[in-house]
């Protein structure tokens, strides 16, 4: 961003850029000088570092990224909407018919199935085709020197330079998210250095040119994580009482236990049709803004397995719900507690093409929405009588359908 301000004024080069980066991060070069130390002692020897470190300038728009929380927290449906969407199941399914050999060697050898498998692949990267933009090096770097996870970073700087010096990656290929996850199925660097398999036999752990090596090193991250063979994540239910359901996925009970509460699989079969006796349940119910209920959930510890990829519920429900649909699962039976249901990535393109049309600037349109586009629907949802709070759903994108 603070490139676009210096290309206005009509200052350019590299020096104007330096000045900046310096000037963001104080005392970057004794940073450096301390990062090479530790570097050493972590077994990165010199030409790596002259080649990756001795020149490098920060990123201080990594720091943002780090301090900015979200302007509003997304709600579960909208993140559902977007990334469990008909364009998502089709390429999915494609995947699994591409890659079925390796995938079921995957399942053999990890016990993971190739819909979990494919699913993760989905969200992460969607399939690969979305590994992020970011130098790891330059960003991670960054992150050690300034901000407030200065020690967090600095290890999987180290980790990222010992993958490089081992020459598993290639460096130029070592891009990914602004906080250092990378490849197929973005794993930080520190997770590759202790769980990334060679599977396709090269000799080298690459998660970002081999697609064999990044789907086998998920499943083997998913088994490390608790995940075990032949068991659903969970399930829809139906809860005709669900006055306990301020229990959460945690709180865990066998099958009959739910039984007896008159808990039933969604397409009403009971519990034991698809659980063995002896599992233990979580609930997972998200809530409407008013506390109201929704699709509710009962999960095992393979859900659990799923939500250590990345700490999120809803993260974990997204890629349970697409590995299902993958699956030739239907869509979830119960609606979402909102009357304004979310976009997919089609729906969030056509809503694009239509602020376009309203001469908003949104730059590119690609599905995603950047804070250009929050901008364009705050706008239009003030000229429109809705609550302002750019957030886009379905009662928006038919407003903006209509002619007028
Ligand atoms: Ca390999």
């Amino acid at each position: 961003m603070w490139c676009a301000a210096w290309a206005l004024t009509g200052v350019t080069t590299a020096w104007a850029q330096e000045a900046i980066a310096a000037s963001a991060i104080p005392n970057w070069a004794g940073c450096l000088t301390r990062l090479q130390g530790d570097a050493q002692r972590s077994g990165i020897n010199q030409p790596t570092w002259n080649q990756l470190m001795a020149k490098l300038q920060p990123d201080p728009s990594v720091l943002d990224k780090l301090d900015n929380q979200p302007e509003f927290k997304t709600p579960i449906w909208d993140y559902m909407a977007a990334l469990v969407d008909d364009e998502r199941i089709q390429q999915g399914q494609e995947r699994l018919a591409q890659h079925r050999d390796t995938l079921k060697r995957v399942e053999h050898t990890y016990g993971v199935p190739a819909h979990t498998v494919v699913a993760v692949w989905g969200v992460e990267s969607n399939y690969g085709q979305s590994f992020g933009k970011y130098p790891l090096v330059q960003a991670l770097a960054t992150l050690s020197c300034a901000g407030h996870r200065q020690a967090f970073f600095q290890k999987e700087l180290l980790a990222t330079l010992r993958i490089a010096q081992a020459g598993d990656v290639k460096p130029e290929a070592l891009v990914g998210s602004w906080a250092g996850a990378f490849g197929h199925t973005q794993f930080m660097p520190t997770t590759y250095e202790r769980l990334a398999v060679d599977f396709d036999g090269d000799g080298h752990r690459d998660l970002t040119a081999s697609i064999p090596d990044a789907l086998a090193s998920t499943a083997h991250f998913l088994q490390k994580a608790g995940w075990k063979p032949g068991l659903a994540w969970g399930a829809e239910i139906t809860w005709p009482n669900p006055q306990l359901a301020s229990e959460g996925r945690k709180t865990k009970h066998l099958v009959q236990v739910w039984q007896a509460r008159g808990v039933k699989l969604a397409d009403g079969r009971p519990l034991s049709a698809l659980f063995p006796p002896d599992t233990p349940l979580g609930l997972l119910a998200p809530k409407g803004p008013a506390g109201e209920v929704g699709p509710l959930f009962v999960v095992s510890r393979n859900f659990d397995a799923v939500f250590a990829y990345n700490a999120a519920e809803s993260y974990g429900l997204a890629i349970a719900h697409l590995a299902d649909r993958l699956n030739g699962a239907s869509p979830l039976k119960a609606p979402w507690p909102t009357d304004d249901p979310g976009l997919s990535r089609a729906d969030r393109k056509a809503l694009q093409r239509a602020l376009l049309e309203r001469g908003h600037d949104i730059g590119e349109i690609d599905g995603m929405l950047g804070e250009k586009s929050r901008a364009a629907i705050r706008s239009e949802q003030t000229r429109l009588g809705h609550p302002i709070n750019g957030r886009a759903g379905q009662r928006l994108l038919q407003a903006l359908s209509k002619a007028e």
